[in-house]
């Protein structure tokens, strides 16, 4: 059972031990038992019974539905449905997934995004999730915000200009990443085999992939003359120019990555790294029996400026510990497996969410959060921020550093109790 669904061991009875889809009268007995028997005394008791009440509310038949129900939904989601007794109030959207989105569909592949529009607190990231099928591009553009991104399947060949005139072009496969800051020219290629598809992440909120500028639309709106005195091209090759954007589009597979490289020659990058590879196989930056994190950011992977990345693996039953992050809000993209996860914020706020594979997450800036694995198989997801570096406070590692006194004072528990708990930043526990 879940922990949100434990009962407290004070009020324990046998009503709230049942799942909750075993509805049952004897919930509303047990309690009435429970309240005859007087062990409801007191004030210690009256707030154990109000936890009891807020249990059998989610219990009872108060929570059954026999109007119209998306049940494929619910199941989904069973937290919003029946939220934990220890949910509260209202702090925003937290959820929602690419699966809800429109995809632009185009020859040579297809593009869909989550960004503030869908969940209004994200003003920090974006994300795009795109397909690329074999030797099909997005066409050559750049845009406002610096692009992040990390390849979910299959290949692509990349290229980015530097404003100086070097170029750099890459190969790129499942867990490598890539990051083109603002402003810099780009194209992406699918490779051989099935394409690819890849997440893109924007540090704003805002960004709409449908608003890049890209290269045809330079070019359809300058006049012919204009574009003649830049290039040299006549009239008749202007209007062979393509009129109306290309965006996504097929063509053909490219030759070797290394012929490529040799074409350019002195023009090549040679320097500056803009891919990074295997993400999803590094060592981990830590590890235990719950799981595994792996940090990307600007540590390791220097031209990532302002976007930060942690992939998280969360093994059945593990938990990404209770944390905040002192820096940014988070925007999440869940790879696989299944979790859950609340968000604890101002004036006791907190709401639960569950996820599945192609969700997106988001935490408010600083709020206490933590995630479950829920599932029968390992978790995978990333928490991504608008900053140079990864950094987060572990409630743990901080209750183990306050003095004695004060940690008392405030848990109301006994030192022995209290001092049981991990003593150092974990990142993820076991179950
Ligand atoms: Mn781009
Ligand atoms: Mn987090």
């Amino acid at each position: 059972m879940p922990h949100s669904q434990l009962p407290d061991p004070e009020t324990k009875n046998e009503a709230v031990s049942e799942e909750p889809d075993t509805v049952s009268r004897r919930t509303f007995v047990g309690s009435a038992a429970l309240a005859g028997a007087g062990l409801l005394a007191g004030t210690a008791a009256a707030a154990a019974q109000t936890r009891q009440e807020l249990l059998a509310g989610r219990q009872g038949a108060n929570a059954s539905d026999p109007g119209p129900e998306n049940q494929p939904l619910v199941a989904q989601n069973p937290d919003p449905n029946l939220p934990p007794f220890t949910d509260h109030g209202n702090p925003g959207t937290l959820w929602y997934s690419f699966a809800l989105t429109p995809r632009r569909l185009q020859a040579g592949g297809w593009t869909h995004q989550v960004t503030e529009r869908e969940l209004p607190l994200s003003k920090d990231l974006a994300g795009v999730n795109m397909r690329l099928t074999a030797g099909s591009y997005r066409e050559l553009h750049w845009h406002l915000a610096d692009e992040w991104a990390i390849m979910l399947s299959g290949k692509a060949r990349v290229t980015l200009m530097q404003p100086e005139g070097k170029m750099f072009v890459d190969d790129i496969q499942q867990g490598d990443l890539w990051y083109f800051p603002a402003g810099l020219p780009h194209s992406i290629q699918g490779l051989e085999g099935d394409g690819c598809e890849f997440l893109l992440v924007f540090d704003q909120g805002d960004f709409s992939e449908d608003t890049t500028f890209l290269i045809s639309e330079f070019l359809a709106h300058t006049p012919p003359e204009v574009v003649q005195k830049n290039m040299g091209w006549n009239r008749q090759q202007w209007d062979k120019l393509p009129p109306t954007q290309l965006y996504i589009f097929p063509g053909t597979l490219p030759g070797t990555l290394e012929e490529d490289k040799r074409a350019l020659g002195s023009h090549l990058e040679t320097e500056k790294q803009y891919t990074f590879k295997g993400m999803s196989t590094m060592k981990p930056t830590a590890e235990n029996a719950g799981g595994a994190v792996r940090i990307v950011d600007s540590r390791n992977f220097p031209v990532s400026a302002n976007i930060a990345a942690a992939m998280v693996t969360l093994k059945p039953g593990g938990l990404r510990e209770m944390h905040w992050h002192p820096n940014e809000s988070e925007w999440q993209y869940w790879i696989k497996g299944k979790g859950r996860m609340t968000v604890i914020t101002t004036e006791g706020k907190a709401r639960t969410v569950d996820f599945n594979a192609n969700d997106v997450g988001f935490v408010p800036k600083m709020a206490g959060h933590y995630i479950e694995n829920t599932g029968t198989e390992d978790l995978i997801f990333l928490e991504m921020f608008k900053a140079s570096k990864f950094q987060d406070i572990s409630l743990n590692q901080w209750i183990a550093r306050i003095p004695d006194g004060i940690a008392e004072a405030h848990l109301k528990l006994p030192l022995s109790v209290i001092r049981q708990a991990p003593k150092d930043k974990e990142t993820v526990l076991p179950g």
